[in-house]
């Protein structure tokens, strides 16, 4: 499955010694006869690309207790992510390799440090580091886009970016702040909707955020209820030519696909089942998106609310909860998309000559339908 073009049954693909593709053919072309091809049983596809994960948070699989809800979640994270930094940077060079063993060739990354740095300089694996701004307090707006700034520092030569974390997360004026700071290329890439808590936080000032501010002394003195969805209080304030990824999407209904489609922006939404079974017990829902044509992609989150970074396993998800969904095009969310959202395309999520894809089998199909025993051999 060649992902941007049709499956070829019996297909063969020729790579050079980098993993450049040099050309893709039918089992019948005249060209392959004389060669010598080694055969595989299965599906033969392009690396995946896994659109959201927090590789600087895997040492926390299994810390965090699943189905307590966002808030609670994020207060347990926060209060016990810190860790002694070599226990930190061995969880994530296994985290890294798993990745790779799994054939994911491409991640977007969120970061509130430079820890993980190093592991990803010497990874097989490309990845796009988002370095989050949080900073509910409008006065803090400022620095903390400098403080990012300094964190992305040390990612150079690195491919990076500057995100706001969330709506919940991230004042007006800092989400403001962000118009003239950044040029065209940066991509943002944002949790949205991730519970049905930050809606009503946002529509009523009311629900389970409000002990979460609490807790942490965070001031909400400078919010008043105003009736829409966390959707429509942070992307608007965004500068409008810049990419974004909105992750998550488990409350996102037709109306805020709607909105995000009349305000014209650049939007892929990235879903991540399996973090979202973890946390809040439920996955997005998925035909509304497809339905009004949404650009979809998918992503593992990190160890904190998965206990696998497999691109495999979220599809397997997805398919046991939406009936008739074709491999062909959940394998488009979880490539070319995430490639494409992350401006990787030129070397990522498809098998085209002159790309460096990277090969990836999945063993235990039935055809090209996907089964629950399917599993990912990495081939290059
Ligand atoms: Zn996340």
């Amino acid at each position: 499955m060649p992902v941007t073009t049709p499956p070829i049954k019996g297909g063969v693909v020729a790579l050079d010694e980098n993993g450049v593709v040099l050309g893709l053919y039918e089992a019948s072309d005249p060209q392959i006869q004389e060669k010598e091809l080694i055969r595989h049983e299965g599906v033969l596809i392009p690396g995946f690309v896994n659109g959201h994960c927090h590789l600087e948070l895997s040492h926390m699989k299994e810390k965090v207790p699943a189905g307590t809800g966002l808030a609670e979640f994020l207060s347990v994270v926060m209060t016990s992510r810190a860790a002694d930094p070599e226990v930190v940077k061995k969880a994530m060079i296994e985290a890294d390799q798993q990745m790779f063993a799994n054939g994911i060739q491409a991640v977007g990354d969120h970061v509130n440090s430079a820890i993980s740095a190093e592991v990803k300089a010497e990874s097989s694996i490309c990845y796009h580091t988002f370095v989050e701004l949080i900073g509910f307090d409008p006065e803090v707006a400022e620095e903390r886009v400098d403080q990012a700034r300094d964190t992305e520092y040390h990612f150079e030569p690195q491919r990076t970016s500057i995100t706001p974390h969330a709506a919940y997360s991230c004042s007006k004026k800092l989400l403001r702040s962000l118009a003239g700071k950044v040029d065209a290329n940066n991509i943002f890439s944002i949790h949205n909707q991730e519970s049905e808590e930050e809606n009503k936080f946002f529509r009523y000032k009311k629900g389970a955020f409000i002990d979460f501010y609490a807790k942490h002394n965070i001031s909400i003195d400078h919010i008043t209820a105003n009736g829409k969805n966390a959707i429509q209080n942070s992307v608007q304030f965004l500068p409008g030519g810049n990419r974004t990824i909105l992750v998550h999407n488990t409350y996102t209904g037709p109306k805020d696909l709607d909105y995000v489609t009349r305000i014209g922006r650049d939007v892929y939404y990235c879903l991540c089942p399996k973090a979202n079974v973890y946390i809040e017990g439920r996955v997005p829902k998925i035909q509304s998106f497809m339905l009004s044509k949404q650009k979809l992609m998918i992503g593992t989150d990190s160890f904190a609310s998965n206990d696998t970074l497999d691109i495999l396993e979220e599809l397997k998800v997805i398919h046991s909860h939406v009936e008739g969904l074709t491999l062909e095009t959940t394998l488009a969310w979880a490539t070319i998309n995430g490639a494409r959202a992350l401006k990787l395309d030129d070397k990522y999520g498809s098998l085209e000559v002159g790309k460096m894809p990277g090969l990836v089998l999945i063993e235990n199909m039935e055809g090209l339908s996907l089964t629950p025993r399917a599993k990912v051999l990495r081939i290059v």
